[in-house]
């Protein structure tokens, strides 16, 4: 019988997971060609890149359970890009090179797709774009916006008027948007788990409750130690994201855990159909930005805020619940039935982290709080590279492992969000 060391948090998704399979904890010693550390969409989407290569000689470790992390926590939105904005993206290495790498993501998203279609994972895929509505008047604000990303990324946002906008969301807190239409939303937890079923179909092994306690990577043939095992491997992959802790320090010294926020209300029947006139998912343009979607039981799944703090707030729903009504004031009765937290990995330049140490050794971290298609971007990259010697992860190299500022990283994160937050704060001061 597997021992679970911790279970789901409780959640929205874990209340509505499809089934509860659960997969063995690593006992004795295995080989496997690959060793995959975290069974996060990082880990998974490299194990399945490997699959759909015919490369099944893997084995993945997962401390807790399949999707226990952000992978499972998350607001399920699926959007191109990455954490880093592409104008920085463009700042960094030029307009054809971050070009490209957006296309990556743009790709992952349609990769999504077609995964969830070919394999029938049953995660409630809604394909109706997502919106980034403006909370500011400053109309400049998504006309730029929409140019550059024509322009420089050659994809097309599409400007919706503030009365389109407010035709779509009935709330007075916006001032028009735009319409990115390659997005979807879904239930993360559940797309986690029919991948990893699939991953399991084949001879590749999963195994959980089996926390990474220890590697030794220097040899050509590297050991992976856990509570009761050690797995041999020729191949070392490293995805335990936010929850990596000091595992390997050339990696985990370049990531700080950020915490996020996440909250499902009760069912609304009719009172959903008058606020939200659109199955899109909806975000807004501050930099501290709230973020949402329709549930098909017709909840909202609400989101937002960002701590570089351990401890989640005792007030949690209570203050996730007053930014649902500062958008929908009709909603401050509303019951909030399920609370949670998760834990993003953010590295200093705000960019995935995707590459090797040292021969061998490959990482795929950093994804922060829009990581759904660049890890499975990142499965792709280190996929070709273990399967082909393909070396397209080489990239994502202008940006490595840097430091993460180690005690003083949070009061530096934590000070930025608060800097950023004010600025919003006050541009919509004047405003009004
Ligand atoms: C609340 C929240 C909302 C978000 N919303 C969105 C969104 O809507 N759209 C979007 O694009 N992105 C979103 N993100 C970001 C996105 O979820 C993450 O970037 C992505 O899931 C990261 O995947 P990962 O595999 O790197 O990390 P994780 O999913 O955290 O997986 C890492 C796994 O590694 C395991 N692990 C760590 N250390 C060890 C060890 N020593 N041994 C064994 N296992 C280990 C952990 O238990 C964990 O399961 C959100 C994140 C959060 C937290």
């Amino acid at each position: 019988m597997n021992q679970i060391v911790q279970d789901y948090p409780q959640s929205y998704y874990a209340a509505t997971m499809n089934d509860d399979c659960c997969y063995p904890q690593l006992e004795g010693e295995i080989e496997a060609e690959t060793c995959i550390i975290g069974g996060g969409y990082a880990g998974l989407m490299t194990a399945m890149g490997l699959v759909e290569r015919g490369y099944t000689d893997i084995a993945i470790v997962e401390q807790n359970r399949i999707g226990w992390g952000a992978s499972g926590r998350n607001g399920g939105f699926v959007f191109g890009g990455y954490s880093l904005s592409p104008q920085k993206l463009v700042s960094r290495v030029g307009e054809e090179k971050a070009r490209a790498l957006y296309h990556l993501t743009v790709s992952a998203v349609e990769l999504i797709r077609t995964r969830a279609q070919q394999y029938a994972i049953d995660c409630d895929l809604v394909d109706e774009g997502v919106i980034l509505a403006n909370w500011f008047k400053d109309q400049s604000l998504l006309q730029n916006q929409a140019q550059f990303m024509l322009d420089k990324m050659k994809v097309n946002w599409r400007y919706l008027s503030p009365r389109q906008l407010s035709s779509l969301i009935n709330s007075d807190r916006y001032c028009g948007g735009l319409y990115e239409p390659n997005a979807m939303h879904f239930h993360p937890l559940n797309y986690a788990r029919g991948i990893a079923a699939q991953i399991n179909n084949t001879q590749a092994r999963i195994f959980e409750s089996s926390k990474v306690v220890s590697v030794e990577a220097e040899q050509p043939v590297k050991s992976v130690f856990t509570q009761k095992g050690r797995i041999r491997c020729k191949n070392l992959v490293v995805a335990g994201g936010g929850y990596i802790n000091n595992l390997i320090p050339k990696i985990s010294n370049s990531v700080l855990p950020i915490a996020t926020y996440v909250m499902a209300t009760e069912p609304l029947g009719e009172r959903l159909a008058g606020l939200i006139k659109t199955k899109a998912a909806v975000y807004d343009t501050r930099f501290a930005f709230d973020y949402y979607r329709p549930l098909q039981d017709t909840r909202i799944l609400w989101g937002g805020r960002v701590s570089a703090r351990r401890a989640t707030p005792a007030n949690l729903a209570q203050l996730l619940k007053k930014d649902l009504s500062k958008v929908f004031p009709s909603l401050g009765d509303v019951k909030i039935d399920y609370v949670w937290d998760g834990w993003m990995s953010y590295a200093s330049h705000q960019m995935a982290q995707i590459g090797q140490t040292t021969p061998g050794v490959w990482y795929a971290i950093g994804f922060g709080g829009h990581g759904v298609a660049p890890t499975t971007t990142a499965g792709e990259v280190l996929a070709e590279a273990i399967a082909g010697g393909n070396e397209s992860y080489q990239q994502f190299s202008p940006w490595g492992l840097p430091w993460n500022g180690s005690v003083f990283g949070p009061m530096a994160a934590q000070t930025s969000y608060w800097w950023y937050q004010l600025k919003d704060w006050l541009k919509d001061r004047l405003e009004k």
